[in-house]
């Protein structure tokens, strides 16, 4: 296998197995698993790998994918030619996107309607002529779109979140049909939100389904133009024509089209034929980390912190997930890992031992509310050490991010961590970083300072404390 050109390596590529990133430690490949779902004994070779091949330093990025880090040219073929030959990995050529939806991590199969699961954990390809789980076949926008509607239009089961549609089935559907459109940007995503407890309100889409009633979803293109309501059932054949729609228009002006929000408003109601809808109702934020009832069984939803953990430590949790018996593992956008199929006192007996380790097991966790990069040394672009700063200012900040500050910090304005704004901002730039408050990295700083100013300067009583109440970020102090 020969390595990847200069151009696949190039910076601000969507990297995944095929393509790595070149970082300032090395490549970073990225990992699709299928149907973003492992089993212990798949996360622990995985973890073996990243040891082997990389640098021992794995990260869950906040769409739910895998990253190695450290990964090597001479190392990268053998680890392309393990992943694709033990299957942990679901690969295509091309320059589309290799995952298009988002699910949530506790969502579950529907299981009204005689839909089968593959014998392999994490397999929900959609086949349309059978209405069962199976490979993808080519008439996928037709018949997966007609067989997702026998999945689509039972009852869903009492699954203890309240989705009221099998998001997951209507992901794989997505993702079937999404494959056979050519042209679709790398970085394209697509919410799939069952409507339930576990709301993704916070991570932003091309497209958005979101489920309002049993079975009955309304769809958002660049979370901006919401359409329906339609029955779940033709909710797959109605995203994927918005998608090749999409697709033939930027085909047009790939340069300047990149996502959906690139269109006018105009031409993205051009995109759907559906009425136009209201926004649904904005739910409460969901829970990130800690023990979830799901139906008759529990999951234990651990968090990596700013999501990176060493192989060792995922190595240690997959073991002792693998000793209690559970089937299966999903890959969380709260860039963390959600062990499901356990018992009550088996997800706590997990959430403990990832406790040991350090890890995120619950949700008032302030490090949950702090988005950081890589930084340096990591990162060759970085100008400052924004992980390593990042856990510093979440033990600091502790209490205001208790009280609900969003805090982002960046090794540079490439901003990777999180491109949207947060209520504090902050950018490397030569080892000190501007502070930007209610914006993003590439909004105005209202100072600029090293860590130690920062740590100061954010106590309750000093001027940046002080401009976060001012700016509504966070409450001041009661009269
Ligand atoms: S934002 Fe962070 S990870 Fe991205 S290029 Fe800059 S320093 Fe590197």
């Amino acid at each position: 296998m020969s390595a990847p050109s200069r151009d696949t390596l190039r910076r601000g590529w969507c990297p995944s197995t095929l393509k790595p990133m070149e970082t300032g430690d090395g490549w970073l490949v990225r990992l699709h698993p299928p149907g973003a779902c492992l089993t212990p004994a798949q996360l622990r070779r995985i973890a073996a790998l990243a040891a082997r091949h990389g640098n021992g330093l794995i990260e869950i990025s906040a769409r739910g994918n895998m990253q190695l880090r450290g990964v090597t040219a001479d190392s990268h073929p053998e680890l392309v030619a393990t992943l694709l030959a033990e299957r942990l990995v679901d690969e295509h050529e091309g320059d589309g996107p290799q995952r298009l939806t988002l699910v949530s991590p506790l969502a579950q199969l529907g299981c009204h309607s005689g839909a089968s699961r593959s014998e392999e954990p994490g397999i929900h390809e959609y086949d349309g002529a059978s209405g069962r789980a199976g490979p993808s076949g080519a008439s996928c926008i037709q018949d997966g779109v007609h067989g997702f509607r026998a999945q689509a239009c039972g009852l869903p089961r009492n699954d203890g979140l309240g989705d009221l549609i099998d998001a997951l089935a209507l992901a794989a559907a997505i993702e079937a049909c999404g494959r056979e459109i050519a042209g679709l940007p790398a970085k394209f995503a697509i919410v799939v939100d069952g409507g339930g407890e576990s709301s993704l309100d916070a991570f932003a889409g091309d497209l958005r389904i979101v489920a309002i009633a049993p079975a009955r979803v309304v769809i958002a293109l660049a979370d901006s133009l919401w359409f329906g309501p339609l029955p779940a059932s033709e909710a797959a054949a109605v995203v994927a024509q918005a998608m090749a729609r999409f697709a033939v228009r930027r085909a047009r002006a790939p340069d300047c089209i990149r996502r959906m929000g690139d269109l006018a408003a105009d031409e993205l109601a051009a995109l759907c034929d559906l009425p136009v809808a209201e926004a649904p109702v904005a739910r409460p934020e969901p829970r990130r980390a800690g023990l979830f009832a799901l139906g008759d069984s529990h999951a234990a939803l651990v968090g990596l912190p700013f999501g990176r953990a060493e192989a060792a430590m995922l190595d240690r949790l997959a073991q002792a997930a693998e000793r209690l018996g559970c089937p299966e593992i999903r890959l969380s956008p709260w860039r963390g890992l959600a062990f499901r199929g356990l018992s009550e006192g088996d997800a706590t007996t997990l959430l403990e031992r990832a406790a040991t380790d350090g890890l995120i097991t619950r949700d008032d966790d302030p490090r949950l509310s702090v988005q950081a990069c890589a930084g340096a040394p990591a990162c060759s672009r970085a100008q400052a050490p924004a992980m390593a700063d990042a856990a510093r200012l979440a033990q600091v900040l502790a209490p205001d991010l208790a009280a609900g500050l969003t805090l982002h910090v960046s090794g540079c304005v490439k901003s990777c961590a999180r491109p949207a704004a947060s209520d504090l901002t902050l950018v490397g730039e030569g080892g000190r970083y501007r502070v930007v408050i209610g914006g993003s990295a590439r909004d105005s700083a209202v100072a600029t300072l090293d860590l130690s100013a920062l740590l100061t300067r954010l106590q309750p009583g000093q001027d940046l404390h002080a401009r976060l109440i001012a700016a509504g970020r966070l409450s001041g102090p009661t009269k």
